[in-house]
């Protein structure tokens, strides 16, 4: 009996208190990430670059500033991710909640 979300991971509540990132998973586990460990994991094309099997496209290093690590605001993304929108104005990171689950050394895997 495979239900659809079997094997997903899923945030059950997420919430930001002064710099930190919490997430509550719907296993219980709670995962907390600050807003700067956040926005150096970033994934977008941008800040980690994007293989191919023609071309390797590294980005340019990026000027982080303090803005930078300033959450401004984040918003579901299809009910499997989140997407933050920094201080500095970068918002292209999607993050799913696979992605931030293996972010957190502590969650149990499944
Ligand atoms: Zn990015």
């Amino acid at each position: 009996m495979a239900g659809e979300d079997e094997g997903e991971v899923k945030a059950k509540n997420i919430e930001t208190v002064n710099n930190i990132l919490a997430i509550v998973w719907e296993d219980g586990h709670e995962s907390y990430f600050d807003f700067e460990t956040l926005r150096r994991a970033c994934p977008c094309a941008m800040c980690k670059g994007e293989t191919n099997v023609m071309v390797e496209y590294k980005p340019p290093p990026q000027k982080l500033t303090p803005a930078s690590f300033e959450l401004r605001s984040w918003q579901y993304v299809g009910g499997y991710a989140i997407q933050p929108q920094w201080g500095d104005g970068h918002a292209s990171g999607i993050l799913s909640f696979q992605y931030l689950r293996d972010l957190d050394p502590d969650a149990p895997r499944k």
